[in-house]
């Protein structure tokens, strides 16, 4: 028998050697998946023998980490501003950054008081569905292609939002194809990598699904499409807001101008990452 710091201790020394990785903290998420119990029960029960099972299954998680398994697919949970999505193998994993989208996302709908959003590319469906959970009035469509991904998607939609969500089977490279309610908001965070340079990512973002990775040969394959094909539905006064590959801010805006006024945005990490259009 171990106790719940013993493990947490075996499992930071076992993940120290993975690149990237901070150990501690993934230890520590590795064990509260196991045991099913949050950071502070863990603390508070850190003497207390942890049960067999649990110990069990800790390990068998830190070896699936230790292969280079994103940690986000081992615990099956992420969080994204505040809210819990459910995630695994066949979907992008939420990221920190793709937050600040939500945000700013948020507050042009409670300035405007838009009404209807649309979600392309939804992938867990985090960005559409955390507006949905933010600002009550909203109606919201989320597009997504991918039948692994629509079934996390599906899974993330609670009850309580059914009446104001949708989740819509679509191609985004293509017209919609839909009789929807016309959008006020489009938001996006398509994939945006080029091609050629998916081989040299990181092994657990190449555990995430190409699908939504890969934007092509420039990696603006989407923006194109979006630009093309969605952009027109929006109305004078709505608002769309994209993420985009660091280097690639200046080259979306072009695409997003015919129809309004762009603005680049940076990350909390200094990149360039959103571009918003003011229709
Ligand atoms: N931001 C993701 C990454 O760096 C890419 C997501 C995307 O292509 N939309 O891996």
């Amino acid at each position: 028998m171990s106790t719940y710091s013993f493990l947490r201790g075996v499992g930071k020394k076992a993940l120290d050697g993975v690149s990237g990785a901070d150990a501690a903290f993934e230890s520590m998420e590795l064990l509260g998946a196991a045991a099913g119990l949050d950071r502070t029960a863990l603390l508070l029960k850190k003497d207390e023998e942890a049960p067999e099972q649990v110990a069990a299954k800790f390990y068998s998680f830190t070896e699936r980490r230790l292969k280079g398994e994103p940690l986000q697919y081992i615990i099956g949970t992420w969080d994204f501003c505040g809210f819990s999505y459910t995630v695994g193998p066949g979907v992008l994993i939420p990221r920190p950054e793709t937050e600040e989208l939500a945000f700013l996302c948020e507050a042009a709908i409670k300035k405007n008081a838009y009404k209807v959003v649309y979600d392309l590319c939804a992938g867990t469906g985090c960005i559409g569905l955390t507006l949905a959970r933010l600002c009550p009035e909203i109606e919201v469509r989320l597009f997504e292609k991918y039948p692994k991904a629509l079934s996390y998607l599906k899974k993330n939609v609670p009850e309580a939002l059914s009446r104001r969500v949708r989740v819509i089977e679509a191609d985004v490279l293509k017209p919609p194809r839909h009789k929807l309610p016309l959008p006020d908001l489009i938001v996006s965070n398509p994939p945006y990598i080029e091609s050629a340079a998916l081989p040299g990512l990181q092994k657990e973002v190449l555990s995430e699904p190409l699908t939504a990775l890969d934007g092509g040969d420039d990696g603006l394959t989407f923006y194109r499409a979006i630009a093309a094909h969605w952009l027109p539905l929006l109305p004078p006064g709505g608002f769309a807001a994209f993420e985009c590959g660091e280097t690639q801010a200046e080259a979306v805006s072009e695409l997003m101008k015919p129809f309004g006024e762009t603005e680049t945005l940076r990350d909390f990490y200094g990149n360039e990452r959103f571009v918003t259009l003011s229709r």
